[in-house]
């Protein structure tokens, strides 16, 4: 047995170190144990010497019991599917604490007597959307679309243009999710055209919807022809066929930079019958799908048996709600940041970068909504541009940081990071830099 081995301290003796046995407390012994194990084996190789046991468990050990990390998104994509979506407010993460343990979700207090689930979210989702009677909240908006086509199409037949079958990302697409409910798809139209006519073809007794979906993710150009959700209420006035559009990207109202993206209040007052959004892209709040609109058809959703299997936990209800009535979330605030005030504190991180000796440089850039949503709206930004040999070593750092790139470049983009977060870039390149 060589020297190393005979000094490697035991398991045991280890575990009882009184910080080792307080990171058990808060993180569970076994994960103390098997960072205990990687740093035996540290010893063994030589790396560490056993008197420094103690602190090399600590330095190697999770700041929390989930293996999910805190990343710096300075990818530019203010909505990054692979990174969590959107950032939450802190208004919703500490109403998301408060209401983790044992809370009212489903209790009235005055009475003691059984209340209506999430009641405080719907009604804070009909506040900010007046135009709709009554709301729901599942899992996410494809949640939301299997409910409708369930409790609508099943047996029946969901009207849908073309040029709206839409894949939504990682091999997803929203036709497949339809017809795994049992409904029809009734495709009317072309891939790049579609005519009130071709709708009022298709429908018929056996329709159970007419459903718009908006094609979030791409953009068809030239010889396009699209039916309005206005122009498609007025002519199934009177048929009793609901009219259900999902917007996908969440924005409750219109928003004076996003124009061309759909938002609920508008697209009811248009006259759909339901509306069905996404709860963490630009609405910036937990994951959930959103159903707002007519209340007989809200209360036929919620009556039906798959809504049990789709409904969401208290904590989203209890984010969802301190979303819609907290202060603008961060991805609000990031879309609506100033190209200005961008600048400048690219400007201000370069400086930094600079006098320490790095080769670093602050450029404009374009940032993106991201999420699947807005796609041909770039969004005027500003990022730190780097050496392209920056990149991986920033993601492997701590906190990881990502950014994207270009060319020769890494590019740090400062939109889809929050202003309190340019310490910590900063430090994290000046990281890289040092090594
Ligand atoms: C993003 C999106 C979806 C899927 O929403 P999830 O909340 O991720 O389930 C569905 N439809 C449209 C139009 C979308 O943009």
């Amino acid at each position: 047995m060589s020297d190393h081995r005979r000094q490697v301290p035991r398991t045991d003796t280890l575990l009882a170190d009184p910080q080792l046995a307080a990171a058990g407390e808060r993180l569970g012994r076994g994960l103390v144990k098997d960072a205990v194990q990687r740093v035996q084996q540290r010893i063994r190789d030589g790396e560490v010497a056993p008197p420094e046991a103690v602190p090399a468990v600590l330095a190697s050990l999770p700041s929390t019991a989930s293996s999910l990390r805190p990343v710096l998104n300075a990818t530019g994509v203010l909505v990054h599917t692979n990174l969590g979506r959107s950032p939450w407010s802190p208004a919703a993460v500490e109403a998301v604490v408060a209401a983790s343990g044992t809370t009212d979700v489903e209790l009235d207090l005055a009475t003691g007597r059984r209340g209506p689930r999430g009641e405080a979210a719907i009604a804070a989702l009909l506040a900010a959307v007046p135009a709709a009677e009554a709301a729901l909240v599942v899992n996410n908006c494809a949640a939301a679309l299997a409910l409708v086509a369930t409790a609508l199409g099943q047996g029946k037949e969901l009207v849908l243009a073309r040029g709206e079958l839409v894949e939504i990302g990682d091999g997803f697409r929203i036709p497949d999710l339809l017809v795994t409910t049992g409904a029809r798809l009734r495709e009317v139209g072309t891939t790049n055209r579609v005519t009130l006519g071709d709708y009022r073809g298709a429908l018929g007794p056996d329709t159970g919807a007419v459903l718009k979906v908006h094609p979030s993710n791409f953009v068809v150009r030239g010889f396009t022809r699209q039916v309005a959700v206005a122009e498609l209420a007025a002519a199934l006035a009177g048929t009793g066929t609901p009219l259900v559009a999902d917007i996908g990207s969440g924005l409750l109202e219109s928003h004076a930079l996003l124009l061309e993206e759909p938002d609920a209040q508008s697209t009811l007052a248009a006259g759909a019958d339901l509306v069905l959004a996404s709860g963490d892209k630009l609405l910036g709040g937990p994951q959930a799908g959103l159903v707002l609109g007519r209340a007989d058809l809200v209360q036929r959703l919620r009556r039906h048996p798959l809504y049990r299997a789709l409904r969401v936990d208290k904590t989203t209800l209890a984010g969802l709600e301190a979303t819609l009535r907290g202060p603008r979330p961060p991805v609000q605030q990031m879309l609506a940041a100033d190209p200005a005030h961008l600048r400048a504190r690219a400007d201000r991180i370069a400086a930094r970068l600079i006098a320490a000796g790095v080769d670093a440089r602050a450029v404009d850039s374009q940032a993106r909504v991201g999420g699947g949503g807005a796609p041909e709206h770039p969004l005027p930004s500003a990022a730190i541009s780097l050496p392209a040999g920056f990149a991986a070593p920033l993601r492997h750092g701590a906190p990881p940081v990502v950014g994207h790139v270009d060319g020769d470049r890494t590019l740090l983009d400062l939109r889809s990071l929050p202003p309190e977060a340019d310490d910590d870039l900063t430090a994290a390149v000046l990281a890289v830099a040092a090594r």
